[in-house]
């Protein structure tokens, strides 16, 4: 069955860009008469808040975004995925690295797998890396066709276990997929970079690849991602009929005039009938609201 998520990160209320992702991967799955799952992605203690996560679970029921099960919270889940990091290193797929923070930063952007035959014996600072093999570099993306990155970005050696004992997205993201039985990622076009190292974990794991949809990202007026990191207006609880309306018509499935006023609930039946990836633009968005 096909089986979809949202897996927002908590670290504050939703945007427009995350709106977006959740009515796009929403709509997917009704339409495709599947199962949509919601994972509160809660790993970075310093980020993430309960109250930025019920924020995210009012706006959702607000906007009519109903899920199956019950919501995972990754927050409780992190033995499970330290089980999967001590698997992994008993098979010799994972490392001890002990680079310091200041060499991480020499070396510029991507890890050079130093720790890869032996981590520096006595350092305190230990994290715990992919040894990965970046045999894939490409993945075929349902809105976007192939897609290659580059060698290094796919086949970097990427942390698993941080050294403050913070169990890192991509390994999480990978666990959590499988667990659920997820066979499709809607999701921001901003992953669309880690994609090709995840698979290549997946790989590793012995996991089934799922298929990738990412949706176009929204940017301001001014060219910058909507996002909490250059503070991206939240999306009020205020007036959900015209956020639903503008959320829809981003990703090109805009309302007939009657039911721009509508409630949520029924823009959102009308865009599960409506549904076409045909319709969903290929670009980043720029919108002003
Ligand atoms: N938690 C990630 C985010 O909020 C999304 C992860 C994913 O969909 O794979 O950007
Ligand atoms: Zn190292």
């Amino acid at each position: 069955m096909y089986t979809g998520r949202f897996a927002p990160t908590p670290s504050g209320p939703l945007h427009l860009g995350s709106l977006c992702t959740a009515i796009g991967s929403y709509l997917r799955a009704r339409s495709m008469k599947g199962r949509w799952l919601l994972r509160i992605e809660d790993l970075d203690k310093q980020r993430c808040s309960r109250e930025a996560a019920d924020s995210i679970l009012r706006t959702l029921e607000l906007y009519g975004l109903e899920y199956d099960g019950s919501v995972i919270y990754q927050s409780r889940q992190i033995e499970q995925y330290k089980e999967v990091i001590r698997n992994l290193k008993n098979r010799d797929l994972a490392y001890e690295c002990t680079c310091s923070r200041s060499r991480l930063k020499s070396i510029g952007g991507i890890y050079d797998g130093r720790c890869r035959n032996k981590a520096e014996a006595g350092k305190q600072r230990i994290s715990v890396r992919f040894r990965n093999p970046g045999t894939v570099c490409c993945f075929d993306d349902i809105l976007k066709g192939r897609i290659e990155t580059s060698p290094a970005e796919s086949g970097e050696d990427f942390i698993l276990l941080r050294s403050d004992g913070t169990v890192a997205y991509n390994l999480a993201v990978t666990v959590d997929d499988e667990t659920e039985g997820v066979t499709e990622i809607v999701r921001g076009a901003d992953l669309i970079p880690v994609t090709t190292r995840q698979i290549n974990l997946i790989s590793s794991l012995g996991f089934r690849i799922p298929d990738y949809m990412h949706l176009p990202l929204i940017l301001s007026g001014h060219d910058l991602k909507y996002s909490k990191q250059n503070h991206a207006k939240p999306v009020s609880d205020e007036d959900p009929a015209y956020m639903c309306a503008l959320a829809m018509k981003c990703l090109g499935h805009m309302l007939p005039e009657d039911l721009n006023r509508a409630p949520p609930q029924e823009q959102i039946a009308w865009g599960i009938e409506n549904f076409s990836t045909g319709r969903i633009p290929g670009n980043n968005q720029t919108v002003q609201y």
